[in-house]
């Protein structure tokens, strides 16, 4: 996707590799009413495109109250900090993944693949547990501990009246010692995460499955590609 997208009436794509930046996650917006969610940040700690992104399709992104980090690589958290401090929103993060964030672990964050150091940012909000419920604005997200791809992976399932919209982010992998992975721990997150009740999966970097069948499929093949179906 070349632009910003509406992928449903109230959740948009506001980042990429095409749309801000070439090191960036895909970056979602979901607009709450009163507030927005911020579903990943990219990899700059300059977020200027994200944030025009937002402006242009007239939301402001002073009303960003709540940013989700899905993990705690630099691709999905290196604008976090600047994200908090130019809009005053809360950071969420499983506490797995919390402290690499924090102490911008140059490791577990990636950023040595990126060859650029993370910004350090706070972490409001550490999630503990498998699963949970985070109500902003108008809207409850259901978070879900998806570990594998590093100890501290959650996704974010989304129910509303057009759709449900599934966030798993990297799906995809890669699995690296550097990270911690754990392909065991993976391969039971995407199984947990098929058996969902979704219509669309947004991934981090690959791109947005609808229908349901079509991202099983992708999640399947993923599966495959590690020999593990
Ligand atoms: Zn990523
Ligand atoms: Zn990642």
């Amino acid at each position: 996707m070349k632009q910003t997208a509406r992928i449903l009436p109230k959740v948009y794509l506001v980042g990429s590799s095409e749309i801000s930046n070439s090191g960036d996650c895909m970056v979602y917006l979901v607009d709450c009413k009163s507030e927005l969610a911020l579903i990943d940040a990219g990899v700059s700690s300059d977020i200027n495109k994200i944030s025009n992104n937002i402006k242009r399709l007239g939301l402001k992104p002073q009303n960003i109250s709540t940013l989700f980090a899905t993990h705690c690589h630099i691709d999905h958290v290196g604008g976090a900090a600047s994200f908090r401090e130019n809009y005053g929103c809360k950071t969420i993060a499983h506490e797995l993944d919390g402290n690499a964030i924090e102490q911008a672990d140059r490791g577990l964050t990636g950023a040595f693949v990126y060859h650029q150091d993370l910004i350090p940012c706070k972490i409001d909000v550490r999630l503990s547990g498998s699963d949970g419920k985070i109500r902003v604005g108008d809207k409850t997200f259901r978070w879900l501990h998806t570990p594998g791809h590093t100890p501290g992976s959650i996704s974010i399932l989304l129910n509303t009246s057009s759709g449900n919209i599934l966030f798993a982010q990297d799906v995809h992998g890669p699995f690296m010692p550097e990270f911690n992975s754990k392909i065991s721990d993976w391969v039971k997150s995407v199984k947990k995460l098929v058996k969902l009740d979704f219509d669309i999966l947004a991934e981090g970097h690959l791109g947005i499955y609808r229908p349901k069948d079509r991202a099983v499929e992708y999640i399947n093949s993923c599966l495959t590609r590690y020999g593990y179906r």
